[in-house]
């Protein structure tokens, strides 16, 4: 799909990435291209381009992922920088250390995309900033009212409160969340609160480069089976079947994802508790960022994308979602013109 009829918009379409014609750029394309915005290092997100544009943090998550790209972009965060033409500016996201939204203004208008992004301030990552912008394109994985998520201090005191319970009856918690950002949250709450983490080797990996980019990462033990006892595991989800958690004779296994306020997730998930904690904005926060960045139409995409542009233009708020089924209403409505 092409957007930009309007003259008075920047022109973007989606061809499994967002592209923006005018300059042949491409933010997270899921297949190698020229030019690309890598906004997070989540795989999802993260391809093998020729020129890559990205931030410092993501670079070097990157590179232990799957490696640097011949041509790499690293801007600071504010600092702007032209290329093509056009002026470029990284902004955090707050979704996972280096998690970044592009800022671009071109002749064509301005325009701001957010890669995955949450409103509120981790423990691991860069806070959020925003920039106005004419478009802006922004994710929607949460987008339904159902997904307002109770207070993240809540969420991990609950938590912290789940590990003290099975740590008093002489069982071992295990923590799953995602080792890119969700660990690193995870590890910093469970060692605030005086608990002693120890980390799955995938986890551990990612903590290490986490600690040259974010100040205050906290100590941890390496998972060492003999060694567990009075132990907090932190695992990614992956090993939740797996001989190394299935061993540990008593144990208490929790997920950490915002999934987990979906009706069932304890018993989808076949653990013992399921504790809501999301990198991703809710419902709210995605409504409140678009009044923050004032744009003049957004353009939706993950998860709910056609009913969050659903409820934005029941609002008054010229939405449409890039990738799914509005692609349609979208087409019929410039036929009309
Ligand atoms: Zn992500």
């Amino acid at each position: 799909m092409v957007t930009g009829e309007d003259p008075n918009v920047i022109e973007v379409a989606y061809r499994g990435g967002v592209l923006v014609p005018a300059i042949d750029l491409w933010m997270d394309p899921r297949v190698p291209q020229g030019l690309a915005f890598v906004s997070h290092a989540h795989s999802d997100h993260a391809g093998k381009h020729r020129e890559t544009i990205l931030s410092a943090g993501t670079s070097r998550l990157m590179r232990s992922r799957i490696g640097a790209s011949p041509q790499e972009h690293v801007l600071e965060f504010g600092e702007t920088r032209e290329l093509r033409g056009a002026q470029f500016t990284l902004l955090p996201a707050g979704h996972v250390h280096g998690s970044a939204q592009l800022h671009l203004e071109t002749e064509g208008g301005s325009l701001l995309y957010t890669g995955d992004f949450k409103l509120r301030a981790g423990l691991s990552s860069e806070p959020i900033a925003w920039r106005g912008a004419e478009t802006l394109i922004m994710e929607t994985t949460f987008g339904k009212p159902e997904f307002v998520f109770p207070p993240a201090e809540q969420v991990l005191g609950d938590m912290v409160q789940f590990c003290r319970e099975a740590l008093e009856v002489g069982a071992v918690p295990v923590l799953l969340g995602y080792s890119l950002g969700k660990a690193q949250e995870i590890l910093c709450a469970v060692a605030a609160a005086g608990l002693k983490p120890m980390l799955h080797g995938a986890v551990s990996k990612l903590t290490k480069i986490y600690r040259e980019g974010v100040p205050g990462m906290p100590e941890f033990a390496e998972y060492e089976a003999a060694n567990m006892a009075g132990h907090v595991l932190i695992c990614p989800p992956s090993v939740r079947n797996s001989r190394m958690v299935q061993r540990i004779k008593k144990r208490r296994v929790a997920m950490v994802t915002g999934w987990g306020l979906t009706p069932g997730a304890v018993h989808r998930y076949q653990v013992d508790a399921v504790f809501p904690l999301s990198d991703h904005a809710g419902y709210n926060d995605l409504l409140k960022y678009v009044e923050l960045v004032q744009p003049q139409r957004v353009l939706t995409l993950h998860g709910y994308a056609s009913e969050f542009a659903r409820d934005l233009r029941r609002r008054g708020v010229e939405a449409w979602s890039l990738v799914s089924p509005d692609q349609l209403e979208f087409a019929e409505m410039f036929e009309g013109l």
